[in-house]
């Protein structure tokens, strides 16, 4: 084979190894820059990438939202679109700060400044730079094509600058405020949380807390006492009320104990009165020994949102430690006890409790209340409670002053931007509208370090100073910006600025900003929303300098690029990506920041539970690229529907590895008889001319077929149509076309080779966004002159299909994976040739009848119908629920064939009639037939065996064994053989001997002992 056009393929492609060589060649080759080249100056496809917290090596899971980025930005290049392909890092916050904490071995605020803030910024930075290094080495792996290098970084001074500005703004329209509430707060990380922080994905964990109830003595009542229940004994310290509710009826014990009526319907009472006769009653807090309480007055207060489903009726309010309570406070003008700290530690004139944490607080409370006669009980209970989403510490309520952006007039605009964006799935789109419609302000303050300052700088004259860039804040500087290294803590924090009103020196408060203030910005900040001049590297500022080389473009390569055409994260971005995206772009243009959306459900291992490092569960990007390949991934990801959670993992991934087979078998019997046949493709003439047979034309629709199903599949974001097409094309290419062939190949039949390579190279372009990998590899095979890479051969361009002659042979496919399925449920094989098969339903297939009779082995072929004996079943779950009573007549007229059969697969029975759906239908054989049905069509296959099927059945055999043979004596294709078949068979080879020799290549057939083979000496 001296003239070899294409390189023979090995049983089963390696994946990896063919990926790390299709990536040096794609960096070598210059294949993306390429890419890019042709296609500056085209329409323009914008895309936001939603940043990656560079907290982590690449995982399973963003590797998935990774893909379908690359997915879909390889799609628009091949058609020809024009793109940015800015990868983005998230630099800053708590995710961060935690990494970095957890490496020092700090657990707590003191140690960090003790560390010094300078040391813990600069270790920060250095946990952003080794993991977007690490992020960008998978990603680059997984074969995701971005502008690296150019990326941009959240902890830019100019990101910074830009969240600033759209601080300003906020102020400037009245919306910026300072809340003084109770909040959920995280006690080892110090700060307050935010109601999307909360929305997250963990925050909400089953968990045993104390389950307490506890006596308050009355004090105008001796011997009597309110009974209250709490899960949280740390907050009773903080006790000023008991609630009840006004309209309920509570009742007396024996033992003086007031509860709930409705609580405790067994119990006999001494004394009953509405709750509004309790309120005012007067009585001993249950920490009056400690200085807080004793200084205040306990009352019982109403309230109607008293439940009386749980605990005792009476509830006990703590407004330093709730956030109900609280609200409480101000209606009833309470006082407001705050027992802990910031890191949840109570405070010093909490005695006895001083330094405790909440947890720890908890066991003493209960010993105390028991050793004073008020416990009534001590057990435990099993709730779903809020946990930081960073570090897993279960969240308490603290009275903080945070800064709050106030929605209200915000909601109607935000809501109106929304209904301008097209969501894929679509409920994902009416998620954010409920959340719009019922989120609370902003809250946009934590009490941390490394993470965007807030530019606020309140003077004691009354006025709050925002500064809005960098600029302002150096005009205002009143010293401090010789040192200032990064608009960061601590050196931001060094410089005072002139009080605009009063010309007072003021700082900074110390907060810094909710790390969604750093991602929602990106559509300004990395597009150069009113930057007059083009500034090269003017992103790489702050901690971002040396790191990028990202520009800050001018404000009309904003104009260009805002908003983008589209953006894809897990559905849990709704709230934050998503959201802050849109609260920043309305609140300065007024506009969505995006006109289309995918958004995608969760991952799961293959069992369907969530991945937890301490299950062992979790697979490594690095592991699944090494025992997968990233095409599998690829694969695994994009067959996913986007509403559905994906059960990931190493089961599933073989079973893909298997259907690539299909493709890869295809091409590798390809290559084998076009080397033989020498047959050269040319780019030039794609498509395949000449005489070409019907099955040939077929091949050409259906390919054309395919390209338009998967383009209108990627036009609507959904990856999973595009698989499930070419799953279905590449099963009739392999299953029908090929097999259908066969006869052709071994001829050498040109016209079959270019129709089939015209398949190929159509297929191959369709499946490089999904597959870079593999198509890529393929093609550099299979298109010797055509473009170098596949993903320089942009999108194919093809006639609409005809979609009858489709049709028709879909019909012919389903006639005979029928007429299998029948010859399955008889037992006989598959090779053992049959009478006649009679078909009902289907006519289109008429004038295919010879090539069915074929396929399933029948020497006949018959349209007609079918004797069969119908039964009909009821499908009860169905019907039982709409008939009631009338089920039983239809049951048993059903049973006893009194039914009539209906246009498309209805049928009436006992006076009803009945939908596809609502029956079973099953068509028995009559003796010596065996029967399929589908869909309105069924097939009779005539199972009677005579001499000649049997003799021609052991031909069929005979040939498969000669072959096997062939196969383990390693011959070639070509090769000739002599044969030698034993005696018992010479009826047979004297019957069919030109066949037998033909389908073996055998060139003499003589009778011996036992079957042998022998190469034929040329
Ligand atoms: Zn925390
Ligand atoms: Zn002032």
């Amino acid at each position: 084979m001296a003239d070899q056009v294409f390189q023979p393929l090995p049983t089963v492609p390696d994946h990896a190894s063919l990926e790390e060589e299709v990536l040096a060649w794609w960096d070598e080759a210059g294949i993306f820059d390429r890419l890019r080249e042709r296609n500056r100056g085209g329409p323009a496809f914008s895309f936001f990438d939603g940043p990656v917290t560079a907290n982590k090596t690449l995982g399973v899971h963003t590797a998935w939202g990774r893909t379908l980025k690359d997915v879909f930005q390889r799609y628009k290049g091949l058609r020809g679109f024009d793109q940015r392909y800015q990868n983005g890092f998230d630099c800053q916050g708590l995710w961060i700060e935690v990494g970095v904490e957890h490496e020092l071995g700090f657990n707590s605020k003191q140690e960090i400044e003790e560390y010094g803030l300078d040391n813990f910024a600069r270790k920060c930075r250095d946990a952003v730079v080794s993991y977007s290094r690490e992020l960008t080495r998978g990603s680059k792996r997984l074969g995701m094509w971005m502008d690296w290098g150019n990326d941009y970084y959240t902890f830019s001074d100019t990101n910074i600058e830009y969240v600033w500005r759209m601080l300003k703004v906020v102020h400037e329209r009245g919306w910026l405020a300072m809340g003084h509430r109770s909040t959920e707060w995280c006690p080892r990380c110090g700060t307050s949380l935010s109601q999307h922080e909360l929305s997250q994905s963990g925050v909400y964990q089953e968990r045993l807390d104390p389950s307490l109830f506890v006596r308050f003595p009355l004090i105008d009542r001796p011997g009597e006492s309110l009974v209250i229940w709490t899960t949280t004994p740390w907050t009773l310290p903080a006790n000023v009320a008991a609630a009840v509710k006004p309209d309920a009826e509570y009742g007396r014990r024996a033992n003086g104990e007031w509860v709930g009526v409705a609580l405790y319907p067994d119990e006999d009472f001494e004394e009953r009165l509405p709750g509004s006769a309790l309120v005012g009653w007067r009585y001993s807090g249950p920490f009056d020994t400690l200085p807080p309480g004793s200084a205040v007055e306990h009352r019982v207060i109403p309230w109607d949102e008293v439940t009386l489903d749980q605990g005792t009726g009476i509830v006990h309010i703590a407004p330093g430690c709730g956030g109900e309570d609280f609200e409480l406070s101000n209606v009833h003008d309470l006082p407001v006890l705050t027992p802990v700290d910031e890191s949840g530690r109570f405070y010093d004139d909490y005695g006895w409790l001083h330094g405790l944490s909440t947890v720890e607080a908890a066991d003493q409370i209960v010993g105390n209340l028991g050793e004073r006669g008020l416990l009534v009980q001590a057990t435990t209970y099993a709730h779903s409670y809020p946990h930081c989403w960073r570090c897993d510490t279960p969240l308490i309520f603290r009275i903080a002053d945070d800064w709050l952006i106030s929605v209200d007039e915000l909601r109607q605009p935000l809501l109106d931007a929304n209904a301008t964006i097209a969501w894929t799935p679509e409920y994902m789109g009416k998620r954010m509208d409920d959340w719009l419609r019922n989120m609370g302000d902003w809250n946009i303050s934590r009490r941390r370090y490394y993470g965007l300052p807030l530019p606020f700088y309140p003077c004691a004259c009354g006025t709050l100073n925002v500064i809005g860039s960098r600029a302002e804040l150096e005009e205002r500087a009143l010293g401090g910006l010789e040192q200032l290294e990064e608009l960061r803590r601590p050196w931001i924090d060094r410089v005072p600025v002139r009080c605009e009103a009063c010309g007072e020196s003021v700082e900074r408060v110390l907060e810094v900003g909710d790390v969604w203030l750093d991602a929602g910005i990106v559509p300004f900040s990395t597009l150069g929303w009113q930057n007059p001049e083009w500034k090269p590297q003017g992103y790489a500022t702050g901690a971002a300098r040396g790191l990028t080389t990202a520009d800050l473009p001018n404000h009309a390569y904003w104009e260009k690029w805002f908003p983008a055409d589209w953006v894809t994260e897990m559905r849990e971005q709704i709230r934050l990506w998503f959201y802050s995206q849109l609260f920043m772009s309305v609140v300065l243009t007024g506009r969505a920041p995006f006109r289309q959306v995918l958004g995608y459900e969760k991952m799961l291992d293959e069992t369907g539970r969530e991945m937890h490092g301490s299950w062992g569960n979790t697979i490594s990007a690095e592991d699944a690229f090494a025992r997968m390949g990233a095409d599998v991934m690829r694969w695994q990801y994009c067959a996913q529907p986007p509403d559905r959670n994906l059960l990931f993992g190493f089961g599933p991934a073989h079973e893909i590895r298997r259907e690539v087979l299909t493709l890869w078998n295809s091409v590798s019997f390809f290559v084998s008889y076009a080397n033989i046949e020498g047959f050269r493709p040319a780019w030039s003439s794609l498509e395949p001319s000449g005489e070409l047979q019907p099955l040939d034309r077929w091949l050409v629709e259906r390919t054309h077929a395919f390209v338009r199903d998967a383009e209108a599949a990627y036009e609507s974001w959904l990856t999973v149509d595009v698989m499930r097409a070419y799953e279905a094309y590449v099963d009739d290419l392999s299953n029908w076309y090929i097999r259908r062939s066969r006869a052709r190949f071994w001829d050498g039949d040109t016209t079959a080779l270019a129709t089939l390579w015209y398949a190929f190279v159509q297929a191959l372009r369709v499946m490089a966004p999904i597959l870079p990998f593999l198509t890529d590899h393929l093609w550099r095979n299979l298109v010797p002159d055509g473009p170098e890479s596949v993903h320089l051969a942009g999108w194919p361009d093809v006639a609409e299909p005809d979609r009858a002659l489709l049709d028709e042979i879909a019909k012919v496919r389903r006639v005979v994976t029928l007429a299998h399925q029948a010859r399955a449920a008889s037992g006989l094989k598959l090779r053992q040739p049959l009478r006649r098969l009679v078909v009902e339903g289907v006519n289109g297939a008429r004038a295919h009848a010879a090539e069915i009779a074929a396929e399933v082995r029948v020497k006949e072929v018959e349209f007609g119908p079918v004797d069969a004996e119908l039964r009909v079943k009821p499908n009860l779950p169905l019907l039982g629920p709409r008939l009631g009573k009338e089920l039983r007549a239809v049951q048993q007229a059903l049973r006893g064939g009194e039914f009539e059969a209906l246009d498309g697969g209805r049928f009436r029975a006992a006076g009803h009639e009945l939908e596809p759906h609502e029956v079973l239908v099953e068509r028995l054989g009559r003796e010596g037939s065996a029967v399929a049905s589908a869909d309105g069509v069924i097939v009779a296959l005539d199972t009677a065996l005579d001499d000649e099927l049997l003799l021609e059945g052991r031909v069929y055999d005979l040939i498969r064994l000669v072959n096997t043979m062939r196969k383990d004596a390693g011959l070639e294709m070509t090769d000739r053989i002599d044969l030698t078949v034993p005696e018992a068979d010479g009826e047979l080879v004297a019957r069919h001997r030109d066949w037998l020799a033909r389908e073996v290549l055998a060139v003499e057939i003589g009778v011996g002992a036992e079957l042998a083979i022998a190469k034929t000496q040329a």
